[in-house]
């Protein structure tokens, strides 16, 4: 019989209200793993009142700073001790390299661990006025209850981004995980309350977007929404976080540049593209899907990126030799492969890829790294993100028109720049409309260095010190140390 996955609410298994399940299966092999609750309103509310009684509980409210911090230290040992089992199941569960998964659960306890660090460092100050009487100091506050959406990608780091700096400022969350991706995310509510967290602190209800997120996100207790996902939900979400007046921090989608220059070192700049578009199946919100080179090195950077997609070993994401796995769902398979009819239509060439690989055995959702050639900023190939293993190559010739067309798009999450040419980098980081700048490198990231996506690719911050303010409120204090008799009542102090 398949397995079964309840939620996990106020520190114990839940079972779904409607006793509702869905499957959830290999995206290589086409297997079900295991059935996952199917969340309802209902089962939202259970998990809001819970965290809303932790938030206020002795055993959580009553904590120290400090003792928050060591509560997230030790979920990231736990977290490290598990690294193996949860790297495995998010690679079943999402088709994403066993080799990728590992290297991410394995880092991931460094999140607990800096944000552990900063949960007895978050301060207010004492503010100067116009009286010498008055004393004024700010304090920030938790917010309450945090509602965490996420994608399926990377269900642990993403959601982790989100929770760790919630729980360090003493905010108490619930999260829906994407409904492709629920076990590893159970899991951690698992962790969490193993290593100390009280019942309801972390809680997980797992279930659809319409069906368990959408009541999360207008559930009338919830203080923020923290969402990662497409820019098209992210957008719903935020004019229903408006109308509540509740904040939302957003990490949305992306058409990223990778520009490549003529000053630039090809070999590594083809292995940055191939990196910015392959890895992952091009299933990252960062994917450098769209790849300018300059039009002295553009033969030489098509070459050699063709010649390395053609050379990917595609097939199961288990083996250690490995390069691409399959894509996650079968919708995502037909999204990709239409986008790439649709470029052909719009007149681009199809100059490697398309379509499913040859002579594979596994029946799963695999799609051959693509390239295509002849294209330009108008197609919608170009302007819309594919999120799949698809790369447009344009050529350019002057830095000013180069500019122009990077900038030329909704998004402004991420860009890539390969020059050996110190001042253009610089003049690049200034120029290039995006919240992450990579300069010879591309995918870096670290949860000390806080992320911003411009324009349609967020609102809001995540990573470093400053996403601890995205999860706290700021009180500012007035008091009068001037106890002679007040002058005059109609006139303010400050
Ligand atoms: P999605 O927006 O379809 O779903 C994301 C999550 O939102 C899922 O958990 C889903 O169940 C939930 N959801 C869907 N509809 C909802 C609704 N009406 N109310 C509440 N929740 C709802 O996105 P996806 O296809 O799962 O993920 C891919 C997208 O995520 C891409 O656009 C990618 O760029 C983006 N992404 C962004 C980042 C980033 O940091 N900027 C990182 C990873 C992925």
């Amino acid at each position: 019989m398949t397995e079964r996955l309840d939620h996990f609410i106020g520190g114990e298994h839940a079972a779904p209200a409607d006793g509702a399940y869905f499957e959830s299966t290999n995206p290589a092999t086409l297997e079900v793993l295991y059935e996952a609750a199917r969340g309802t309103a209902e089962d939202v509310d259970r998990a809001v009142a819970s965290a809303q009684a932790a938030f206020a509980s002795p055993a959580w409210a009553g904590l120290t700073a400090t003792k928050r911090g060591h509560l997230l230290r030790r979920l990231g040992d736990l977290i490290g001790e598990n690294a193996d089992q949860l790297a495995m199941m998010e690679s079943l569960d999402n088709g994403k390299l066993l080799r990728e998964m590992r290297g991410q659960m394995r880092s991931l306890p460094e999140y607990y661990y800096y944000y552990a660090g900063l949960a007895d460092k978050i301060q207010g100050a004492q503010v100067p006025t116009t009286s010498l009487e008055i004393l004024n100091y700010t304090q920030r506050e938790p917010l309450g209850v945090v509602g965490t959406i996420t994608p399926w990608n990377s269900p642990l780091t993403l959601t982790t981004s989100k929770i760790a700096p919630a729980l360090a400022a003493g905010n108490t969350v619930v999260i829906k995980p994407s409904e492709y991706t629920s076990r590893t995310v159970l899991r951690l509510a698992e962790l969490a309350y193993e290593a100390g967290f009280p019942a309801g602190a972390v809680n997980v209800v797992t279930g659809f977007g319409g069906e368990a997120g959408a009541p999360l996100v207008s559930h009338p207790a919830l203080a923020k929404i923290s969402f990662t996902g497409s820019t098209a939900t992210g957008s719903r979400i935020a004019a229903e976080a408006a109308a509540r007046f509740i904040g939302c921090t957003l990490e949305l989608g992306g058409k990223s540049p990778n520009i490549v220059f003529d000053d630039a070192n090809v070999a590594n700049a083809a292995m940055g593209v191939v990196a910015g578009i392959y890895a992952a199946a091009g299933q990252t919100c960062i994917a450098g899907s769209r790849v300018f080179a300059h039009k002295a090195v553009y033969d030489e950077l098509l070459e050699r990126v063709t010649e390395r997609a053609r050379s990917i070993r595609i097939g199961d994401p288990l083996g250690d030799d490995t390069e691409l796995g399959p894509l996650a769902f079968a919708d995502q398979l037909a999204k990709v492969d239409s986008y790439v009819k649709l470029g052909a239509e719009e007149g681009a060439t199809v100059h490697a890829g398309g379509g499913r690989p040859d002579g594979l055995e596994l029946p799963g959702y695999f799609y051959s790294p693509t390239v295509l050639t002849d294209v330009d900023n108008d197609m919608r190939v170009v302007r819309e993100e594919i999120f799949g293993p698809v790369a447009a190559i344009m050529p350019f010739e002057h830095e000013d028109e180069l500019v122009g067309l990077a900038n030329d798009t909704e998004y402004g999450l991420a860009a890539g720049v390969w020059t050996q040419n110190l001042a253009r980098a610089h003049r690049m980081a200034r120029r290039l409309d995006a919240g992450t700048i990579w300069v010879n490198t591309y995918r870096a990231m670290s949860p000390m260095s806080p992320r911003q996506g411009f324009k349609s690719s967020g609102v809001g911050i995540e990573h470093g010190i400053e996403s601890m303010h995205e999860y706290t409120r700021l009180k500012s204090v007035w008091i009068n140390t001037d106890e002679g008799p007040v002058a005059d009542p109609f006139v303010m102090r400050g």
